[in-house]
């Protein structure tokens, strides 16, 4: 069996008297692309900021690396590795390209040298060249790919082992969408990033994603390899835009 890099077991979580996540469970192992499916208010981003750090009111067990991190605050976790870009991406509008990557370290610091990250936020120039040549245009003046670029930029300068995106293709137009989805699996290939990927756009999802699962109304519904996920009717129906008819 492959190592995990993240056992989460038999999560319920409640905004006040609602539960809206019932006993899930999920694993990502090392070097994966996982892809988490589901309608709206299925419970997606709120598994995601269990897993994070930032849904509190929870029961159950998230294991990070090995370690119980359940009840460890957001803030430490990323230090521990795992960074987060939400949905609608909350880069700092007011501060320049440079300075919202630059703070995508800061935690790091001193620890790592000022001329290392310098170094780092060069390669995340490398790799999204459009961040470089806008590198002091104020982030909140960028595109919604942009932005999305950006997001993803600052979360790499934490050195994450691993990755959650949510919702990084929302409000982008096709294109800027696929792109930025082939831009996660690049980013697998050449950092070895693990990622848990929350998609909207499912058939995008599947066909960078190594496995799936389905949330439907706080319960898992379906988990598999993504090329058997695609191919399963509830989902064809469901999320890819096939209707099935019988006989
Ligand atoms: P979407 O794809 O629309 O973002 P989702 O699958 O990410 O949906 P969540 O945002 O996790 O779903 O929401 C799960 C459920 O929790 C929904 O019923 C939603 O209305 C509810 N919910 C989310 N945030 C809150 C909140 N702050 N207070 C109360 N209920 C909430």
């Amino acid at each position: 069996m492959k190592k995990a890099i993240l056992e989460v077991e038999n999560i319920t979580a409640r905004y006040g008297p609602v539960e809206v996540l019932h006993g899930v469970n999920l694993r990502v192992n090392e070097g994966e692309i996982v892809c988490l499916l589901g309608s709206n208010g299925a419970g997606k981003t709120t598994l995601l900021n269990c897993i994070c750090g930032l849904h509190e009111d929870k029961q159950g067990s998230v294991r990070f690396r090995g370690e119980e991190i359940a009840h460890v605050p957001a803030e430490l976790i990323v230090g521990r590795g795992m960074a987060h870009v939400p949905e609608r991406r909350q880069i700092f509008s007011t501060l320049t390209v440079e300075d919202n990557l630059w703070l995508g370290a800061s935690h790091r610091m001193p620890k790592t040298s000022r001329k290392e990250i310098a170094a780092e936020i060069e390669a995340v120039y490398q790799r999204f060249p459009i961040l470089g040549e806008r590198k002091w245009q104020l982030g909140g003046t960028l595109s919604g790919g942009q932005q999305q670029m950006l997001a993803i930029g600052r979360a790499l300068l934490s050195r994450p082992q691993l990755l959650l995106l949510d919702e990084p293709s929302l409000g982008l137009a096709p294109l800027i969408a696929r792109e930025i989805l082939q831009i996660v699996q690049e980013i697998r290939a050449e950092w070895g990033t693990t990622v848990l990927l929350v998609e909207q756009n499912a058939r995008a999802a599947l066909a960078i994603s190594d496995r799936a699962y389905v949330l439907n109304t706080g319960m898992m519904m379906l988990e598999g390899k993504a090329e058997e996920i695609s191919k399963d009717p509830r989902v064809q129906s469901a999320y890819l835009g096939y209707s099935h008819t019988a006989g």
